[in-house]
């Protein structure tokens, strides 16, 4: 017979698969003596079957009436018993922590009957309704799916027409009348009257917990964050305590440390006299756990050593929801606590020296693609000092953003999706707007605390995020918001400083990140047990210094065509393209070699002693041609030809496919003259700076190649080159000259073109191109729906194709170490910086990738993952 129900006294935190990650650590803390109110798990067995038979079979039904009777005795109470009844919490609880994706009930066992009991039992009628209250609400919402606006418009009525200011103020018979609301609420929506049997509410809240699976709010998350659509999740049914039940209650969340920052101390929020979801549905704004080390020092004790407790054990800071009746400190959850990803430099780093974690688990630690969020610009304090501030409110998640506002979650998407930088403003958010929160820049909401929905999520994804900024009123119908006589409407622009909390009317300049403290310390780690190199695509010294400043190993990639682009430079280069023969393009050529070796110059000067690859000319001619009439008539003015002349040339060098045409280094079997002033640039650059005491080993990547042959052909050309250059000098100059692999068939005959390689490096953007026959710049109008319906399960330009474009390099990188064991491989193309693909090239044995320099940091630790 299989298990499908576990006690908590019965599990632990390796059998999350099976219990969920909630019901995995209720368990664990239980195992751990740590006050957790007792229950049970249905597993995602369980689940699995419900979704096949869409009911719950009868061992299921068995083995919960077992547990609910050991709980009874536990308890001391008996569910169902209309003198001392057992009331409990259905919770749900995935794999993979989902956090507020999926739903959870509380109260069950209320009716009209338990209810005057529990009054009298604790001597508490107030008490009593207020959980009903919130059973009636919360069991509306999940299980019949009426709107949850339906149950808050009559909290809000009753709140307006007396003058309340918060539930607190609620007394006995507003509530008995509320409760009365609510299930009139339940006829009109004409699901029928609120379910009295105790069970019939525990197994509608079970089926409802297993169908939450599906809903469109978990299947979003799901798609963001990568889960698998098959995991399913348990269910937890629970005792419960009550935070509500008087001032000597509350309920809490708590991180072990601080998420915003990675401070190591106790952080977090709590509310008096409350249950459940008060504190991160933003409805009271929370006061800090603080509060308690003054009320009630004891308890704050006691919730630091569980605190203790816990990060000695998971070896993580956790983030923990508690509850706290009359005194007594209940613990409902734990889990690793998500953070921002500067909290999750730090915190790694800390537990490194605390001696909780070794530095190679401490590189795990950190997710790669977190670190663009590090690298992201910040605001610079003496522009600011210029800036007023608007108001401030919460700094829940760092980081400077400047975008233009938007009040939902829909409308933000639009705008982003029409290429708006985006910044969502909001009273508070709830799951729904998840979407909305993920195209937006910086996500600013007027109430809740640290710990809110919408601080988590920021969180989460790295964006900025400012909470709970009190004096700004959002007005959602007139899509306004004002702070005092300032006014916001849709599409104003707004800046957000994250680590503040301070937002500024207007748009605001950023600076660029550096890198220093914790995260130099964790980039020092990583490169220390990372195997694969990691370089830079870098064309001007501008990026060149930018990617040194992140340390990267050199250049793999300079593409020298953006060098002709230059208004002077370009005049030359059109001179020669369209001169008729060698002669005439000599004289233009040599301007260009000035120009060019000028800039080689520069970068090597820069390298130092790390290495530069320098790619020779790879872009179709006609590029560099002018296009319309009038730029056509300036250009001949310029160079002194005719208009017609000029036509006529354009006309000749047009191509029907030119991505595919006369292009990389085709031209240098057609056009030698061209890579010859390349090679003779570099070399020139090589030997001034040898001159001047610099050796430089220049490396010089032929692209487009697709045959040795072809490749024999280019590299003479070159060869040929440096060897007259040298013939007269008395020194000698270490070269190398390689191929870049982007051609199906290069990669096919990667044994045969090796032969005539010194390198290779993958330039995966042609090769994924060629490899799947789609036009890069054309796959914006068909490949989104292909990624939206299934069929690609990523854009193959960012990850790697592993089935197919990494098949081939593969077999590329086995067949060209067939002739040349050592063979240097490098990846080149843009998903060289890319983590999942960076994992891939590591385990096919690529000795480098290259990319851009932002994406240096993040490559580096995806490397050194990648090898631990
Ligand atoms: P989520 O996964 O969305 O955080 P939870 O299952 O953790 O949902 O439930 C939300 C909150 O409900 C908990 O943080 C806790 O405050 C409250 N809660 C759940 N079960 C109990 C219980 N048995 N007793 C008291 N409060 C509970
Ligand atoms: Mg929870
Ligand atoms: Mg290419």
């Amino acid at each position: 017979m299989t298990q499908l129900v576990y006690n908590f006294a019965e599990g632990n935190m390796n059998m999350r698969d099976l219990l969920g990650g909630k019901g995995a650590n209720l368990a664990e803390m239980t195992g751990l003596g740590l006050p957790v109110p007792q229950g049970f798990t249905l597993t995602t067995t369980a689940c699995h079957d419900y979704q096949v038979n869409h009911q719950l079979g009868q061992e299921l039904l068995h083995q919960v009436d077992q547990a609910l009777e050991q709980l009874s005795e536990i308890s001391g109470k008996r569910f169902e018993d209309e003198h001392n009844p057992l009331l409990i919490s259905v919770r749900s609880g995935a794999a993979i922590s989902m956090p507020g994706m999926m739903d959870t009930i509380l109260n069950i066992g209320l009716n009209d009957k338990t209810v005057a009991v529990l009054a009298e039992l604790t001597d508490n009628e107030r008490f009593a309704y207020d959980s009903y209250r919130r059973l009636l609400a919360m069991f509306g919402n999940v299980v019949y799916g009426i709107a949850e606006d339906a149950f808050d418009q009559v909290l809000t009525d009753i709140k307006t027409q007396k003058n309340y200011e918060s539930d607190l103020d609620l007394t006995t018979e507003d509530l008995k009348a509320i409760v009365a609301e609510f299930k009139q609420i339940y006829r009109d929506s004409d699901k029928g009257e609120f379910p009295q049997k105790p069970k019939e509410q525990l197994l509608a809240a079970i089926r409802a917990v297993f169908e939450s699976w599906d809903n469109q709010r978990a299947r979003i998350y799901r798609r963001e964050n990568q889960i698998s659509e098959d995991l399913g999740t348990a269910v937890n049914v629970q005792e419960m305590v009550f935070g509500n039940a008087g001032a000597d209650c509350g309920t809490g969340v708590a991180f072990t440390r601080n998420p915003a920052t990675g401070e190591n101390k106790l952080f977090g929020e709590y509310l008096q006299n409350a249950q459940g979801e008060d504190v991160v549905a933003g409805i009271r704004t929370p006061q800090s756990v603080e509060v308690l080390a003054t009320e009630v020092p004891q308890l704050y004790d006691q919730l630091q050593d569980i605190a203790k407790t816990l990060e000695q054990h998971y070896h993580d800071m956790q983030d923990l929801e508690f509850t706290i009746e009359h005194g007594k400190m209940f613990l409902l959850q734990a889990r690793d606590g998500k953070r921002t990803p500067a909290a999750a430099v730090k915190i790694a780093i800390d537990l490194v020296n605390e001696g909780l974690l070794s530095k190679q688990e401490a590189i795990l630690k950190v997710k790669p693609e977190s670190l663009t969020a590090l690298l992201h610009p910040e605001f610079d304090a003496e522009t600011m000092a210029e800036h007023p501030v608007l108001t401030t409110g919460l700094p829940a998640s760092p980081g400077a953003a400047t975008g233009q506002v938007y009040f939902t979650a829909a409308t933000a998407k639009q705008a982003s999706d029409e290429g708006h930088r985006v910044i969502l403003v909001r009273q508070d958010t709830s799951p729904e707007d998840i979407e909305g929160m993920i195209v937006s820049q910086a996500i600013v909401t007027s109430r809740g605390g640290m710990t809110s929905h919408a601080a988590v999520v920021a969180r989460g994804m790295g964006a900025t995020g400012v909470v709970g900024a009190s004096e700004l009123n959002v007005n959602y119908a007139k899509k306004q918001a004002n702070v005092g006589d300032q006014l916001i409407e849709e599409g104003d622009w707004l800046s957000v400083d994250g680590t503040t909390g301070n937002l500024y009317l207007g748009p605001i300049e950023t600076t660029p990140a550096t890198i220093k403290g914790d995260l130099s310390v964790l980039l020092e780690w990583a490169k220390k047990f990372a195997k694969l190199g990691v370089y830079t695509n870098a064309d001007t010294p501008r990026d060149f210094q930018k990617a040194l400043e992140f340390d990267a190993d050199g250049i793999g990639l300079t593409r020298t065509e953006h060098m002709f682009f230059k208004p002077e430079r370009l005049l030359q280069m059109r001179r020669v393209i369209l001169a008729r023969t060698a002669e005439q393009r000599a004289e233009p050529l040599s301007h260009l070699l000035e120009m060019q070796q000028a800039d080689f110059y520069e970068l090597y000067k820069l390298a130092g002693d790390k290495e530069v690859t320098i790619r020779l000319l790879d872009p179709p001619l006609h590029e560099f041609l002018p296009h319309d009439m009038a730029e056509i008539q300036e250009v001949a003015e310029q160079i002194n030809v005719s208009v017609d002349y000029l036509t006529e040339r354009i006309d000749s060098l047009k191509e029907i496919n030119p991505m595919l045409g006369h292009r990389g280094d085709r031209l240098a079997i057609t056009f030698p003259d061209i890579y010859q002033m390349q090679v003779k640039a570099i070399m020139t650059a090589v030997l001034r700076l040898s001159d001047e005491g610099q050796i430089v080993h220049p490396h010089i990547m032929i692209p487009l190649t697709d045959s040795q042959t072809e490749m024999g052909w280019v590299r003479k050309l070159v060869t040929d080159q440096i060897t007259e250059m040298l013939a007269d000098k008395e020194i000698t100059i270490d070269y190398t000259v390689g191929t870049m692999m982007e051609m199906p068939r290069a990669c096919v005959t990667a044994n045969q073109v090796a032969r005539e390689s010194d390198f290779f490096s993958f330039g995966t953007n042609d090769l994924t191109q060629l490899t799947f026959g789609y036009s890069r710049d054309d796959v914006g109008s068909f490949l989104p729906e292909y990624i939206k319906k299934g069929i690609l399960p990523a854009d193959p330009f960012q990850t790697i194709d592993v089935e197919g474009v990494g098949e081939l390099m593969k077999m590329a990188v086995n067949r060209g170490r067939l002739t040349k064991p050592d063979l240097p491989i490098g990846v080149c193309g843009e998903v060289g910086g890319d983590p999942t693909s960076i994992n891939f090239f590591e385990k096919i044995g690529v000795t480098y990738v290259s990319c851009s320099p932002f994406r240096v940091p993040v490559a580096r630790l995806a490397a050194a993952q990648a090898h631990i």
